[in-house]
């Protein structure tokens, strides 16, 4: 299958780089990968996305910009990308069913996955009382006690959103002073199911076939402590998923892609934007703003190769 433009990821970035490539003509391709409509589809109520007076459902917000590329001519493909060649043109992709995917151009908007806390317990664990998705998991939780772990924007939000299920919630996070925006941090002192655990880390999630507990180290007196709990948010974070990149294009020492002001990466026609460029905002507006630069790049630069193209066409058949 080759197409002119191919996206891989359908998050907010994904999602505006289909639709301005889709206005442009392009008929693109966007494969979903294993999170369709990205994080922001796993997240509860999109308070900050402009437009939305009241906010709006994270998923519903990813639908809804599927859908308005769709209206455009963007095509969707259910399938995670598993091998690529940026070496030759068109690149060339390989999906988990084996399929071959050609591109002219491609942009890269593969975001960002939760980073997991690393500890025993954890992965065992996993859907029995482990999750990193409030909004998927947090009804299974109505009027059990849940930790969820990390200071950030993410723990705090999420957290907020699970109070509407649970009966009490601790956060535990490593430090006594949270880096989450001012707003939700006054919501979540003054919310009377939340207490903070500070200066402390998970060590271990403890339950043989679910979650009962998680041991807990106090970072500044050394002291362990076990907490009951039916379920353990881990919330401390991202990794950006850019291993299948790996040696053919300059990632940064945090794995992320190097791509200029303009989502131009070091090989011409390959675009990237969003969560797997951005390690500073990563909010869903500045990824869609990422989206909408990389397909007015790549459709700059399809123009050209075929200026190109046409005035080689030319002067080879032109008398000498
Ligand atoms: P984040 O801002 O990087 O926060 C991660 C939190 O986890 C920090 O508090 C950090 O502690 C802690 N942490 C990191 N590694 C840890 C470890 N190994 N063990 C224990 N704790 C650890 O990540 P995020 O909350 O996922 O947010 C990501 C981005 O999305 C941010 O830019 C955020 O603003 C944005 N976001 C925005 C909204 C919103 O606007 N409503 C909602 C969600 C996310 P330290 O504080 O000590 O570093």
């Amino acid at each position: 299958m080759h197409s002119k433009v191919v996206i891989i990821g359908s998050g907010p970035a994904g999602l505006t780089a289909a639709l301005y490539a889709a206005r442009a003509n392009l008929e693109p391709l966007v494969i979903r990968g294993l999170q369709p409509g990205g994080l922001i589809a796993t997240t509860s109520e999109v308070e900050n996305y402009p437009g939305f007076v009241e906010g709006i459902g994270g998923f519903e917000l990813a639908d809804n910009m599927e859908k308005q590329a769709a209206r455009f001519g963007a095509r969707y493909m259910d399938a995670i990308v598993e091998r690529v060649d940026l070496s030759q043109r068109p690149f060339r992709l390989i999906t988990d069913s084996g399929e071959e995917v050609t591109a002219d151009a491609l942009i890269i908007a593969t975001g960002a996955s939760p980073r997991k806390l690393g500890v025993p317990g954890e992965e065992r664990l996993a859907n029995r009382g482990v999750s990193y998705c409030a909004t998927c998991d947090g009804f299974f939780f109505r009027g059990k006690k849940v930790v969820v772990v990390g200071g950030g924007n993410s723990a705090l939000d999420e957290g907020l959103f699970l109070t509407r299920y649970v009966s009490e919630l601790k956060i535990v996070h490593r430090r006594d002073a949270l880096r989450a925006d001012p707003i939700l941090q006054e919501r979540a002192f003054s919310n009377p199911k939340i207490t903070f655990v500070w200066n402390s880390i998970v060590e271990e999630i403890l339950g043989d076939d679910k979650v009962t507990g998680v041991r807990v180290r106090n970072l500044k007196t050394g002291e362990v402590s076990i907490i009951e709990t039916d379920g353990v948010f881990p919330y401390i974070g991202h990794i950006p998923n850019t291993s299948l990149f790996k040696g053919q294009l300059e990632l940064d020492e945090n794995g992320y892609i190097i791509a200029d002001h303009r989502t131009r990466t070091a090989i011409s026609g390959v675009f990237a934007a969003g969560d797997v460029v951005d390690h500073i905002y990563r909010q869903a507006i500045t990824a869609a703003g990422e989206g909408c630069k990389a397909a007015m790049e790549a459709t700059w630069f399809l123009s050209e190769q075929e200026h190109a193209a046409r005035k080689l066409a030319e002067l080879a058949t032109t008398p000498a």
